[in-house]
């Protein structure tokens, strides 16, 4: 199996609570918005905490779907 993660750059806030809770897959980047380390996961525990971070996004803008 593998997963796409997306991040919507343009609703995101910064508030980096995706890069703390899944520092393996998302980061932030110089403009303050997180954005995606890897694009494509084929790791189960990478893409459970990828789902944790996505559902805990306060604005949803975190997708993650099989690639
Ligand atoms: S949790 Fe959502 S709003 Fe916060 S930095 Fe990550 S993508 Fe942006």
């Amino acid at each position: 199996m593998a997963w796409k993660v997306k991040i919507d750059q343009d609703v995101c806030i910064g508030d980096a609570i995706c890069a703390s809770l899944c520092p393996d897959v998302f980061e932030m980047g110089d403009e303050g918005k997180a954005q995606p380390i890897v694009e494509v996961i084929e790791d189960e525990a990478l893409y459970n905490c990828a789902v944790e971070a996505a559902e805990a996004c306060p604005v949803s803008c975190i997708t993650v779907e099989e690639a």
